[in-house]
């Protein structure tokens, strides 16, 4: 069995990006500029947005936070919006969700310039992604494919089951394979007999939010499994500790290749980012 190292790959990919960054600003370039911003006092997005901001100094992306009380008005948020659509010195804006529920997530996504959308999330990028035209990939599917390409260099013909339908994971991921000639189901919350579903699958991608949901047993021998999932349970010692969405110790004996929880997916998703970043600046 093949443990998916997340962290050497997303390392490789923020040091490539660190070269790139370098040689443009050799070139008499400015660096590429993220500008994130953060509405509210959500802890955990406290905790993205400081790791994000971490990141891209580690790169040489200049970044810039912006930061709106909890209670702001849509309107505002919508100004700044504009306003960073507008600003030559950025090229990438990133809205960290959830935003408090007096802000419309959907509309302020849509009134980022698709240009700048590096989370890729927008709309123009979705569509474009779903007609297989190049455009702003979604960060976490497109760390999984990185992922999955250091196991399988052609995807072509296998059969690929994402388990969740999510516009930030499930559905991105799906179209992504199904560009890389994968034959691709998806299932949710609706679908009848996972298990059934997981046994004849390749690859499976498990982005579903529930501890442990997939059983090693109902992986078809070798299978390599990609876990996007990070959940926080209290073990039997009442520790807390994080696991993903595929009961690890039971997959392992029987996949082909595996992500851990934590290591495997969550380091890719900053690293393609910083690589969305460095594109919108190109
Ligand atoms: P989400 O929006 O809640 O979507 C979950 C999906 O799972 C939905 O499509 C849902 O189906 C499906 N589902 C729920 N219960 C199911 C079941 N019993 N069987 C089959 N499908 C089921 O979640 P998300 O944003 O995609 O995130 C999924 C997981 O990935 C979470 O644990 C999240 O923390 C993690 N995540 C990790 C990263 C990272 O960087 N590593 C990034 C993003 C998310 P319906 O559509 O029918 O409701």
């Amino acid at each position: 069995m093949q443990l998916i190292d997340g962290k050497a790959v997303a390392a490789e990919v923020r040091a490539e990006v660190a070269r790139t960054v370098a040689a443009r600003r050799a070139d008499g370039r400015r660096p590429p500029a993220l500008a994130v911003v953060l509405v509210g006092d959500d802890p955990a997005s406290h905790v993205y947005v400081r790791n994000k901001v971490k990141a891209c100094a580690e790169t040489g992306i200049r970044s810039e936070e912006h930061r709106l009380a909890s209670d702001v008005a849509e309107a505002e948020l919508l100004a700044l919006v504009h306003r960073l659509n507008a600003d030559p010195e950025v090229d990438g804006i990133l809205v960290q969700l959830p935003l408090p529920p007096q802000c419309d997530a959907t509309r302020v996504i849509e009134a980022i310039d698709p240009a700048k959308d590096v989370d890729g999330f927008h709309p123009v990028n979705a569509g474009r992604l779903a007609l297989g035209l190049p455009g702003f990939v979604p960060c976490t599917p497109a760390g999984c494919l990185r992922l999955l390409k250091t196991v399988h260099a052609d995807l072509a013909g296998a059969e690929a089951l994402v388990i969740g339908r999510s516009t930030i994971v499930g559905r991105p991921m799906a179209a992504l394979l199904v560009a890389e000639s994968a034959t691709v189901t998806i299932a949710h919350s609706r679908s009848r007999d996972l298990p059934a579903l997981v046994g004849r699958a390749d690859i499976v991608v498990a982005a579903v939010g529930r501890p442990e949901l997939v059983r090693g047993g109902w992986l078809k021998p070798g299978a390599t499994v990609i876990d996007v999932g990070i959940n926080r349970v209290t073990g039997p010692d009442g520790r807390a500790r994080l696991v993903g969405d595929v009961c690890f110790a039971e997959a392992a004996a029987v996949a082909g290749a595996i992500t851990p929880v934590p290591g495997g997916v969550g380091p890719m998703t900053i690293a393609c980012l910083l690589e969305n970043t460095l594109k919108a600046a190109a």
